[in-house]
């Protein structure tokens, strides 16, 4: 078994290696637009209330949110052991951190964007507690919110559910747009906002605190930014105001998400927050979502191949503008929802 983080000397970045993970259980099933289990309660789930985890805990009758330590974990503290090799040129580091997972709801057959506002805005509520209590812990250095939605980006279980990765060193990915942020001559996003607003073709949803909009670079098809316009670091340090905004704004993009095509629209979600090793030398980080959806069509996925992969150049065949009012287009009701 090997759980280390190994240096890649051509790409300048950490890989973190778990193969303790191969043997995590897997409830997802192997078709890619499979229908969602219809019951509420599933006895083979291990994240609905009341049912057993591998680790033998059993999960309270929750009824609301419920976060617990990740069974199986990327990181972890006390850090595993790594293994030195023979040779000086690999460099390895241990992978220390916290893995957390956020169910957002007891219904398993529920989603984000079948929960209320008022749900949502308990989410971000969460997240904002979460992101306080492991800022300040000293065995972390940066903290991902994220959610992996459909089984299409390897989702192993359809609870509705994120995780939180809080690992003990900076996400490259991270790091490098912080190193962004204080290099910045203007406020990067703010002046970002500024653009897409006078612009105006990619807007999404807008409103006095939160802004939604496909970004004029978009990576995805259907990638959308969703930014609170006051800058802060973290999501905690957002105000009650804000944090209304931000679970309005939210709950509706994921909303015309899933009325575009009538189905579950997969995505990957995730909180871009300042890192927390040396939060003072980021004090320009402007914390915002991003969504990344890999679907270019009903049925028709985005793969990240050669020139994304290896190229580290990606392609995208969607145009953004468009998309843009394709998400506009469809209603801001979800079309399950026949009380409205
Ligand atoms: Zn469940």
């Amino acid at each position: 078994m090997t759980w280390e983080r190994r240096w890649h000397p051509l790409r300048e970045e950490w890989v973190t290696i778990t193969s303790h993970r191969n043997t995590r259980p897997w409830s997802g099933s192997d078709e890619i637009a499979s229908a969602p289990s219809l019951d509420e309660h599933d006895s083979g789930c291990y994240l609905c209330p009341g049912n057993s985890r591998v680790s033998g805990e059993q999960n309270p009758s929750y009824d609301g949110i419920f976060v617990f330590n990740n069974d199986h974990p990327s990181y972890s503290v006390p850090a595993p052991e790594v293994q030195v090799p023979a040779d000086n040129f690999f460099q390895v580091e241990p992978a220390g951190g916290l893995c957390r997972v956020i169910c957002y709801s007891p219904n398993h057959n529920g989603s984000l964007a079948r929960m209320t506002v008022a749900q949502t805005r308990q989410l971000i509520e969460t997240w904002a507690i979460e992101i306080q209590t492991l800022i300040d812990n000293p065995e972390v250095s940066s903290v991902l919110i994220f959610e992996n939605k459909g089984e299409v980006v390897g989702v192993s279980n359809n609870h509705p559910h994120g995780q939180i990765y809080a690992p003990g060193f900076v996400l490259d990915g991270i790091r490098r747009e912080a190193e962004v942020f204080e290099r910045s001559a203007e406020p990067l996003m703010t002046r970002m906002i500024s653009a897409e607003e006078s612009d105006g073709q990619r807007i999404v949803v807008s409103t006095q605190r939160v802004v939604a909009f496909v970004p004029f670079f978009a990576r995805f098809p259907y990638e959308v930014y969703v930014v609170p316009r006051q800058q802060h670091q973290f999501i905690h340090e957002l105000d009650d105001d804000a944090r209304d905004d931000l679970a309005s704004v939210l709950h509706e993009v994921l909303v015309r998400y899933d009325n575009l095509w009538q189905r579950d629209f997969p995505y990957m979600m995730l909180l871009h927050q300042s890192p927390c090793d040396k939060p003072d030398s980021y004090a320009n980080y402007h914390m915002h979502i991003q969504i990344h959806p890999p679907m270019r069509q009903p049925g028709l996925q985005k793969y990240l191949a050669s020139v994304e992969t290896g190229g580290g150049h990606f392609l995208n065949d969607g145009c953004p503008e468009d998309k843009a009012a394709e998400l506009r287009a469809v209603s801001a009701i979800h079309y399950t929802n026949t009380d409205a």
